[in-house]
């Protein structure tokens, strides 16, 4: 990219920006949440390290990625001038885990028990406690990851994982990750992010001594709406830094 492009680009990005933080303010408001309750994440998968910087001079300091291999490289080509944490949202493939292990920050992807298993190990083998998610699926759309969760009768059954995962001595479970099915109107995911507050208490109450307290809901597509809902975490790329190119 050429610096003036990248300067149009840091205009649009600090626009954008803006706007998602004053839409994330007035969800929260609209709610009686604090505003600051709500990390943006910025999701940069599939576009170039340029755009990264551009959008840590906009202020972003959280970013997400889904793909190990690529995110690696970015992350290697920012890490040393900045402070900014990186949050993996995509899914982990078992022989990638140990490159999510040595890159990452936090894990919201955490979607079956193999991969608990191996973030334990990697992150054992350095040393070091790896914050996760654990990922449900709420809807019940069969091409989603995560833990299947959309049977509220079925819920007794993610308790014995889910407690094994919490003593593992080298990831701390911090609360649930949820990518819901694509729909036309955000409306129609309120329901499930209603569901899947309601098993963030269910696990509290099985659960107490685990940390449940995040939430990481809402792309571009429906943020307001996860906010309104109790989101903590929302994930953001094609609102702040406009269509990435094709996978
Ligand atoms: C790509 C992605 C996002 C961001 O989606 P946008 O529509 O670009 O905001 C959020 N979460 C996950 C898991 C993703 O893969």
């Amino acid at each position: 990219m050429s610096p003036s492009e990248i300067d149009d680009r840091l205009t649009q990005i600090k626009h954008n920006l803006e706007t998602v933080k004053s839409r994330i303010a007035v969800a929260a408001e609209k709610s009686g949440r604090d505003a600051g309750a709500v990390q943006l994440i910025a999701v940069t998968k599939l576009l170039p390290v340029e755009i990264i910087r551009a959008g840590i001079q906009a202020g972003i300091r959280s970013f997400g990625e889904n793909y190990p291999e690529e995110a690696a490289e970015k992350i290697l080509a920012i890490k040393a001038d900045s402070d900014v944490t990186w949050h993996m949202i995509g899914h982990i493939q078992s022989r990638k885990t140990d490159i999510v292990c040595r890159h990452f920050d936090m894990v919201h992807s955490l979607d079956r028990m193999k991969i608990a298993r191996y973030l334990d190990r990697y992150s054992g083998e350095t040393n070091r406690i790896m914050p996760v998610l654990l990922e449900v699926n709420i809807s019940g759309e069969e091409s989603k990851f995560g833990w299947q969760a959309w049977n509220e009768v079925r819920w007794s059954d993610l308790v014995a994982p889910f407690k094994a995962i919490s003593e593992m001595e080298h990831i701390e479970i911090r609360g649930l990750m949820s990518m819901p099915p694509y729909a036309v109107d955000p409306e129609a995911t309120r329901p499930l992010y209603q569901r899947l507050r309601k098993l963030q208490q269910f696990l509290m109450g099985e659960l107490p001594e685990t940390n449940w307290q995040e939430l990481s809901i809402g792309t571009s597509f429906d943020y307001e709406v996860a906010v309104e809902e109790g989101a903590t975490m929302v994930r953001i790329g094609t609102s702040i830094f406009g269509h990435r190119p094709a996978q």
